[in-house]
Formats: C-alpha cells, structure tokens, sequence
C-alpha cells in the first residue's frame, strides 16, 4: 500500500539560481505539504552514501561531485499518493524529455543538474528522508 510521504531535495543548481521560493511554491500547489526541511550542504563523502544504489553508474563521479558542490534543500513531504505524484509533478531525469510545465522542465539545466531529486518509492522516500531527518523533526 502506498504511504502518504516523499523525499526531495533542491539540488545545487536550483540553490545557486534562486528557485528555492518558485519551486517550494509549486510543490505547495501540487498539493504537498512541507513535513520537515532544512538548508545544508552534502559532503563528497555523505552525497557519496547518498547515491550509493547508482555507484556502479558511469555518471557518479560527476553526480557526487555535482551534488556537493552548493548548498541544497532537504524537504520531507506529505500527499496522498505521494511519491508517484512528486514523481509526476518533477518531470523526466532530463529536462529536454520532461513534459511542459513540471518543475524539471520550468528549472533544470541538464540531466545532472536538474533542479530536484525525487524518492523513487515508499521504501526509498523513508530511507532518504531519515539520512537527512530525525523522527522528532518531522512534524
Ligand atoms: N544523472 C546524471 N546522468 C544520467 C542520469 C542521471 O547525471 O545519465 C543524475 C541526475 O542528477 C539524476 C540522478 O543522477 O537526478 C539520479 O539518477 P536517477 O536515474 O535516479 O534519476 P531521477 O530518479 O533523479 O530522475
Ligand atoms: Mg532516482
């Protein structure tokens, strides 16, 4: 059964371009409603363990790198249905094959630097959510 909660990040490049506002304001349209947030930065080391699963990928290195490289915003969320809505209301990994008007297509600037991260399931929403979050700060 589908749990009500996801996982995003506002990636570096979102951060550096100002769209923590517009983007937040989208996700608050959408219909999701803001569970636990914070404005951090990763390590090389802690966006290492992060994405972990894709550590046999050839874009690691550079996706590692990327992901340390600023600022980010962690944000738990809550929706019915939420993470295949994120999911929807993100777009497509590349920003070129994102469908017009999700926030990939709105923000991205590549298929690395693409605006926002999204939970690719109930399972993985909880297990990001708690890398950055602990039970008492989710509210
Ligand atoms: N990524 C990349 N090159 C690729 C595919 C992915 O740099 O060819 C980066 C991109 O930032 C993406 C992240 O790796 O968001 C994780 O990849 P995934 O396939 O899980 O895409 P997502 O679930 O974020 O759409
Ligand atoms: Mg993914």
């Amino acid at each position: 059964m589908a749990t009500n909660i996801t996982f995003t990040m506002l990636k570096p490049d979102a951060v550096e371009n100002n769209y923590i506002g517009a983007i937040l304001q989208k996700i608050n349209e959408a219909g999701f409603r803001v569970k636990a947030m914070k404005y951090t930065r990763l390590s090389t080391e802690t966006a290492g363990q992060f994405y972990a699963v894709h550590a046999a990928r050839p874009f690691y290195n550079d996706l590692v790198s990327y992901m340390s490289s600023g600022p980010i915003v962690a944000v738990i969320l809550e929706k019915e249905n939420a993470v295949a809505d994120f999911r929807d209301l993100i777009g497509a990994t590349d920003p070129a094959k994102a469908a017009p008007g999700t926030i990939r297509a709105l923000f991205a600037k590549s298929i690395e630097a693409n605006a926002v991260h999204g939970s690719d399931s109930d399972e993985n929403a909880a297990i990001e959510g708690s890398f950055f979050f602990s039970a008492l700060e989710q509210f």
